[in-house]
């Protein structure tokens, strides 16, 4: 099954993909906690089954799609899961995973422009696979993670690259607004082994990632069994599980005004955004001085 949160008149509305188009699952189910995806989730399998057993229809006007999971509780994410990425960014690897996190405003949807700090010339690209968190877990054995997943989305970690590295936690690099784009649905993982998938990105149509999810160093079961040892994790939770190798500031070649990126993940699907820079300035240039340093070094 596939899950889209579509922006509608009504405010973000959950769809499930037929074969005729997008159906609102709330409306057609007649159960508005199926309205949105944590409702649905929330509903554990009795809203997986509503959702399943939706009639096909026609899609209403063109398809505005919002983030595919617009309400994570929580966003993981991995640094240096990969052993080449970690290898062309001169970094070492380790068993522990390298987990930080990001915060929910950060998320765009899978078409949207994503706007970039003009104050920085070092935005860059991550493409990756994304897991949903499906149940209220503590304490999960790797063996059966895969148990409490909801589904799988495409995610680019867009990353600003000096204000990433100036200091030594990757924070404020990680967390600009909006630059978190996710979709283009939610494939449930019923339907995806989510194993060994092909993940690869382009930027203007020229192909600059392609790995496979088993190139993982820390895989999505152990991932899973990790997170939950030192904290509760929930219906929506989101989990982005690192980048392979071929970003862009590793050749030192950046975003700017007018790219593409489209990161694709076999089963799942492709999301696109343009890049704009964003215009407004910091209130005071000493933060913008201080990131700048992080080039240098
Ligand atoms: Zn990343």
């Amino acid at each position: 099954m596939r899950l889209a949160t579509l922006r509608t008149v009504e405010g973000l509305r959950l769809h499930v993909r037929t074969e005729l188009g997008y159906v609102d699952v709330g409306r057609a189910t007649g159960d508005e906690r199926l309205s949105t995806l944590a409702g649905l989730l929330g509903a554990g399998a009795d809203g997986l089954e509503a959702a399943a057993r939706v009639a096909p229809g026609a899609s209403n006007g063109v398809a505005d799609f919002a983030p595919a999971v617009p309400a994570p509780p929580k966003i993981f994410c991995l640094g240096r899961n990969y052993q080449e990425h970690a290898d062309e960014m001169n970094k070492t690897t380790s068993a522990w995973p390298e987990v930080f996190v990001r915060f929910p405003c950060c998320l765009a949807g899978p078409f949207d422009d994503v706007y970039l700090p003009s104050f920085s010339s070092r935005a860059d690209y991550e493409g990756e696979l994304g897991v949903v968190i499906g149940a209220r877990c503590r304490h999960v054995p790797a063996e059966q993670a895969l148990e409490v997943v909801a589904g799988y989305v495409v995610l680019n970690d867009v990353s600003v690259r000096d204000w990433q590295h100036r200091g030594q936690q990757w924070t404020p690099g990680k967390n600009f607004e909006g630059t978190l784009p996710v979709g283009p649905e939610l494939v449930t993982a019923d339907e995806l082994d989510q194993a060994a998938l092909v993940i690869e990105t382009h930027v203007n149509g020229e192909l600059v990632q392609h790995a496979r999810t088993s190139d993982m160093i820390v895989g999505v079961p152990e991932l899973i069994s990790f997170l939950s040892t030192f904290v509760t994790l929930e219906p929506g939770d989101l989990i982005a599980t690192g980048t392979p190798s071929g970003v862009g500031t590793a050749r030192d070649v950046f975003l700017d005004e007018g790219d593409v990126v489209e990161v694709t993940v076999e089963g799942i699907g492709t999301i696109r955004n343009r890049m704009r820079k964003d215009d407004r300035r910091p209130a005071s240039d000493r933060w913008v001085r201080l990131a700048e340093e992080a080039v240098s070094r």
